[in-house]
């Protein structure tokens, strides 16, 4: 008989990994799945992985990703220092109008920075007419590098996952068995009915350029170029939103290029790779950590939910997500997957920021939504 693990991760992406490495580290017996053999194929691959702070007016998402990236940080610097260089980000206006913007964000700024300015930045071999923040707790993970660390030693199969089906208790994926399930499959949000998660895909590049340019902090001005890193330049951006990846994929660096060269000089960059992925995104750019409700059962059991009857949600039984995390995957991942393997193992309650089920009733009053 097959063995039954505590729990399978679906999805083998920054989330996937982040959540079994810390379900294994509570002493869980975890199996990770991907359609891919290799770890980290999908927007994690392709991401930049720059660990950031957000800036603003101090919104509640600005205030959680502040808390993810504190988090994020401490949790890198302790475990896998040897794939987080903390270079600091430097942060700057977009135009003069974002300039205006950033006198008021410095009074929001809730974690550390310094003013720099615009002739300080050019020391530093950055074009720019306005000043920017450095946060130099910020960085950049090496994306691919990381993830393995995270899975070194978790047990891994190579499954493209069509359904899962659930029988007296356990959880079938493919030849596999498991108590739990966990969904961390990013923009592919096909399993299951979870229209109500409003997941998709925001699309992006990123290319990694040999040089010799001495860029020694990281920058971030709509898209974001690293320091120099033992001779290589990492540029990426997510700004596209689409359906299919490769419609956009004919020149994915030619607008990236264009504005790094406002800020950097590109002539001494020489191209060595080019990555292109999808980010999954949730309705209300919260990430989605929880459990899954059983929409199919809601809207039979209850069709006045979409007329805004409000009625007790019917979650599926030992099947979680971990998604939407946006253009900060490598951010909110490490206090994500904490949240929920103390909401799984302990019975903790997830914070209603990022719980899914702030959305269903909403999505069910949108009577278009269902079909
Ligand atoms: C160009 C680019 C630049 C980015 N830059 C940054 C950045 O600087 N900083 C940052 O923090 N974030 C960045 N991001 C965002 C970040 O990459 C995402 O937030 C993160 O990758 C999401 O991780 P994930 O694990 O949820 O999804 P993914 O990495 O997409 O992983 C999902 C996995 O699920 C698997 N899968 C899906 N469906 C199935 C199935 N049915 N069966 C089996 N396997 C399945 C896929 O193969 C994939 O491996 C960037 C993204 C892109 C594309």
């Amino acid at each position: 008989m097959n063995k039954i693990y505590d729990v399978i991760v679906i999805g083998m992406g920054v989330a996937g990994c982040n959540m079994a490495y810390n379900l294994k580290n509570r002493g869980q017996n975890v199996l990770l799945i991907d359609k891919s053999s290799v770890v980290a194929t999908g927007g994690s691959r392709a991401a930049g992985a720059f660990v950031s702070p957000k800036i603003g007016k101090g919104s509640p998402l600005q205030t959680l990703t502040n808390e993810a990236f504190s988090f994020a940080v401490d949790f890198y610097k302790k475990n896998f220092s040897e794939y987080f260089n903390q270079t600091g980000v430097v942060r700057i206006p977009k135009d003069i109008e974002d300039n205006k913007k950033f006198d008021i964000y410095k009074d929001f700024n809730d974690t550390p920075y310094k003013h720099f300015s615009h002739n300080k930045l050019k020391d530093n071999g950055i074009n720019s007419e306005y000043d920017g923040f450095l946060f130099e707790n910020a960085g950049v993970c090496d994306s691919i590098g990381l993830c393995n660390a995270l899975v070194k030693n978790i047990d891994k199969a190579s499954l493209t996952v069509n359904n899962i089906i659930q029988k007296d208790n356990l959880w079938y994926v493919g030849k596999y068995m498991a108590k739990k399930v966990i969904l961390t499959t990013g923009y592919e949000d096909n399993l299951l009915d979870i229209r109500y998660m409003g997941i998709h895909g925001t699309w992006g590049s990123r290319g990694d350029f040999e040089s010799s340019l001495k860029i020694p902090i990281s920058i971030h001005k709509s898209i974001s170029i690293s320091a120099n890193l033992n001779g290589i330049i990492k540029i990426g951006a997510t700004h596209n939103k689409a359906k299919d990846p490769c419609l956009l994929c004919k020149n994915p660096l030619d607008e990236l290029m264009e504005k790094a060269s406002y800020l950097i000089d590109t002539k001494k960059l020489h191209l060595t790779k080019i990555f292109c992925g999808m980010r999954s995104g949730s309705k209300d750019y919260f990430p989605l950590v929880g459990s899954v409700i059983d929409t199919k059962y809601m809207l039979k059991t209850y069709p006045k939910i979409t007329k805004g009857a409000k009625e007790p949600l019917k979650k599926i039984d030992n099947l979680y997500i971990l998604n939407g995390l946006g253009g900060r995957g490598f951010v909110f991942a490490p206090l994500m997957a904490d949240i929920l393997s103390n909401h799984i193992i302990n019975n903790q309650e997830i914070d209603s920021r990022i719980n899914p089920d702030r959305l269903f009733l909403k999505w069910c009053r949108k009577k278009n939504n269902i079909s």
